[in-house]
C-alpha cells in the first residue's frame, strides 16, 4: 500500500536527475511502470493521436487514498525509498520520485484512483501543475490521463514527430515492459483500434510467441543459466536465423529494458565463426542480478545501468551463451555432413553441374578461351563452388559470381522500374503475425508494397495477411523478410538514397536467403543476362562484389608468366 513521503534533501541530492518526459512514450514508460510497481495484473493502455492528444494507462493495482494521490505529484515524492541505503537495493522500477511532478507540469493529468477494499476514490485534475478540481469517485486501481502533452510549452511541442512516429515509439516502449513482465496482461488501444492484446502468459517464451508469433519463436534457442549473484534467461538466433539489422535486440537487467554495449558484444562474440559480416543475432536477454550489485541511478530516464562486476558479467553471458550455440551449431552442421553423398561438392558431382553438351573436362579445371562470346551461352560451362559461388568461363577470361549477390542486384532494379508485372498470386494467402509496431507500419506503407508486388492485408490482432508476392520471392522466408520490411520503414537506414531505395534493397536481399537453391544451365545465363542489363552489375545493393572477374592477362600476371 503507497505510503508516499517527500525525499529528504540530501538524498534527492544524490538521485541522477534530469528530464523524464520527451515525448509521449516517455509519458507512457512512467505511467506503466507505476502501474508494475503497484502490482497490477491488468494494465489497459489508450492512446489518440500517436499520444500527442492522450495517453491514459488504467491498471487494477494497489490503488492510493485521497492524501497519497495528492502527494503523487509533489516533486520528489515517492513510496519506494526512504533513505539512502535504499537505493543500494531498489526492486521496483521506480524510485526518484520525479515523473508524476514532471508529467503534470506539462500537460492536463486527470488521475482516478482508489484504494482496493475502500468504499470511495478520488478524482484529481491538474493541468500544467495547478490543480483545478479534486471529486470523489469509486473506483479501485488507477487511471492516469494525460491530455495536451506541452501544451504549455510551445518549444518542446516543435519537437514531437508525426503521429505514426510517436505512435511506434509508444508501441516500442509498451512491447518491451510487456516483455520483461510476462505475468501481466496489457492491451494497448489506439485511436479506439486495438492495437495489442497480450493476455497474461506463463512465461517469456509464451509472452514472446504472443508478441512475434510461434514461427518466430521456433527458429531461437533458449538459454536458462544460474551463476554466482546473476541468473540468465535468454531467447537467441539459432544457427543460421540472422538478421539484416539489430531491429529484434532486447537486454533487460532486473526486468528494466536497457541498453549496454558491454552486454551485446558479449552476445555478437558467443556468435563469432557463425554469424556472416553484416548479419545479426536475434537476442532477448532477461538477466536478474542481485540489486546490490547493478546501479539504476545512472540515467534519468533509467537506459543506462553501471555493473559492479562488468567482466564478471560479460564473462557469465558470452560463455553461457557461447556453449549453448555451439551445440546448436553441431546439430545443425549435420544436416550438410550427414546429407547424400551426391549433395557434397567433389569430383564425382561436377558432373551433375554441367550440360550435357559442354565439352568441360571432368577434371583438370576449365579451359578458358580468348575467343569465347561476349555474351553467356545457355552452355557455358560452370562449377559451383560451396552454394554460394559459381565460377564461369566467358568473355576472355574467368568469373566468379556471387550468385545470390548477382540475384540481390537484378532484383533490386527490377523492383525500382517495372514493378506490377511480376506479382504472383499464393495459392495459400499466408498469414504472418508481427508485432504491433510491425503491423501498424507495414499496413500504414501498404501502397509502397503494393508498388513492390505485395499485396498486404490487416487480418486484426498484429496478423497480416499476404496474398501476392513478386515472382522471385518464391521461395522466401515471408515472416523473416516483413519484419526486416518493417524495420526498414521504422529506421530507414540513412545510406541509401530514398526509403523506396531502401525497401527494395532489403525486399531483394530476402529473394536469396534460403540460398540452399541449384541453378540450372538456364537460369544461370538467364541470371547473368540479367545482371548484365543493370545499370550496377558489379554490385549488390549493399555494395558487395556481385562478380570478380580473371582475364588471361590477369591470370598470367598472377601466375607470373609475364
Ligand atoms: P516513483 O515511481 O519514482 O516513486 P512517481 O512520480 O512516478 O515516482 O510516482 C509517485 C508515487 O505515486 C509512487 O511512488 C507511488 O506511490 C504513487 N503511484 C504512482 N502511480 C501509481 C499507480 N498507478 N498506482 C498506485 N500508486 C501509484
Ligand atoms: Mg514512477
Amino acid at each position: 500500500m503507497p505510503q508516499i513521503k517527500i525525499l529528504p534533501t540530501d538524498l534527492r541530492n544524490k538521485i541522477a536527475a534530469g528530464e523524464v518526459v520527451e515525448r509521449p512514450a516517455s509519458v507512457l514508460k512512467e505511467l506503466v511502470e507505476n502501474a508494475i510497481d503497484a502490482g497490477s495484473s491488468e494494465i489497459i493502455v489508450e492512446v489518440l493521436n500517436g499520444g500527442k492528444r492522450m495517453i491514459k494507462v488504467s491498471d487494477n493495482g494497489t490503488g492510493m487514498d485521497k492524501e497519497d494521490a495528492l502527494l503523487s505529484f509533489e516533486p520528489h515524492a515517492t513510496s519506494k525509498i526512504s533513505v539512502f541505503d535504499d537505493l543500494f537495493d531498489i526492486r521496483s522500477l521506480g524510485f526518484r520520485g520525479e515523473a508524476l511532478a514532471s508529467i503534470a507540469s506539462v500537460s492536463k493529468v486527470k488521475l482516478v484512483t482508489g484504494l482496493k477494499g475502500a468504499s470511495s476514490g478520488i478524482s484529481i485534475e491538474i493541468d500544467g501543475g495547478k490543480v483545478k478540481e479534486i471529486r470523489d469517485s469509486p473506483l479501485a486501481g488507477t487511471s492516469f490521463e494525460v491530455r495536451d502533452l506541452f501544451y504549455n510549452t510551445p518549444a518542446r511541442k516543435k519537437f514531437l514527430k508525426t503521429n505514426s512516429t510517436e505512435l511506434f515509439h509508444i508501441i516500442d516502449t509498451l512491447t518491451k515492459e510487456a516483455l520483461s513482465h510476462h505475468q501481466i496482461g496489457f492491451s494497448l488501444l489506439t485511436d479506439t483500434q486495438e492495437t495489442m492484446n497480450l493476455p497474461r502468459a506463463s512465461g517469456p517464451r509464451e509472452r514472446l510467441m504472443q508478441v512475434f508469433g510461434n514461427e518466430f519463436v521456433t527458429g531461437l534457442i533458449e538459454v536458462n543459466s544460474a551463476g554466482e549473484a546473476m541468473e540468465l534467461s535468454a531467447f537467441v538466433s539459432s544457427s543460421g536465423n540472422f538478421r539484416n539489422s539489430k531491429s529484434h535486440q532486447y537486454i533487460f537487467i532486473n526486468r528494466r529494458p536497457i541498453k549496454d554495449a558491454s552486454v551485446s558484444h558479449a552476445l555478437y562474440k558467443a556468435y563469432e565463426g557463425i554469424l556472416p559480416p553484416d548479419k545479426h543475432p536475434i537476442f532477448f536477454v532477461f538477466l536478474t542480478i542481485d540489486p546490490a550489485r547493478v546501479d539504476f541511478n545512472v540515467h534519468p530516464t533509467k537506459r543506462e545501468v553501471r555493473f559492479e562486476d562488468k567482466e564478471a558479467i560479460y564473462r557469465f553471458i558470452n560463455s553461457r551463451l557461447r556453449d549453448r550455440i555451439k551445440e546448436d551449431r553441431t546439430e545443425y552442421a549435420k544436416q550438410f555432413t550427414e546429407a547424400p553423398e551426391e549433395e557434397v561438392f567433389g569430383p564425382p558431382s561436377f558432373q551433375r553441374y554441367l550440360a550435357p553438351e559442354t565439352s568441360f573436362p571432368a577434371q583438370g579445371g576449365s579451359v578458358v578461351s580468348e575467343n569465347l562470346e561476349l555474351t553467356y551461352r545457355p552452355s557455358l560451362p560452370f562449377i559451383y563452388l560451396g552454394d554460394t559461388f559459381i565460377a564461369v568461363a566467358g568473355r576472355g577470361g574467368l568469373s566468379i559470381i556471387d550468385h545470390h549477390a548477382a540475384h540481390e542486384r537484378v532484383l533490386y532494379e527490377k523492383l525500382l522500374s517495372g514493378m506490377h508485372s511480376m506479382t504472383r498470386q499464393l495459392l495459400f494467402p499466408k498469414q504472418v503475425r508481427v508485432s504491433g509496431k510491425e503491423y501498424r507500419v507495414l499496413l500504414d506503407n501498404r501502397e509502397m508494397l503494393n508498388a513492390f508486388g505485395f499485396e498486404v492485408e490487416d487480418f486484426g490482432n498484429s496478423t497480416v495477411i499476404v496474398r501476392t508476392v513478386p515472382v522471385e520471392l518464391d521461395d522466401a522466408d515471408l515472416p523473416a523478410m516483413l519484419f526486416d520490411i518493417a524495420a526498414g520503414f521504422i529506421d530507414p537506414n540513412t545510406s541509401f538514397q530514398s526509403l523506396k531505395d531502401n525497401i527494395a534493397a532489403r525486399i531483394a536481399c530476402h529473394s536469396s536467403i534460403r540460398g540452399k537453391k541449384i541453378l540450372s544451365q538456364e537460369e544461370l545465363s538467364g541470371l547473368l543476362t540479367d545482371l548484365e542489363k543493370t545499370e550496377h552489375p558489379d554490385q549488390c545493393p549493399h555494395g558487395r562484389p556481385t562478380r570478380i572477374f580473371y582475364s588471361l592477362h590477369d591470370l598470367n600476371k598472377l601466375f607470373k608468366r609475364k
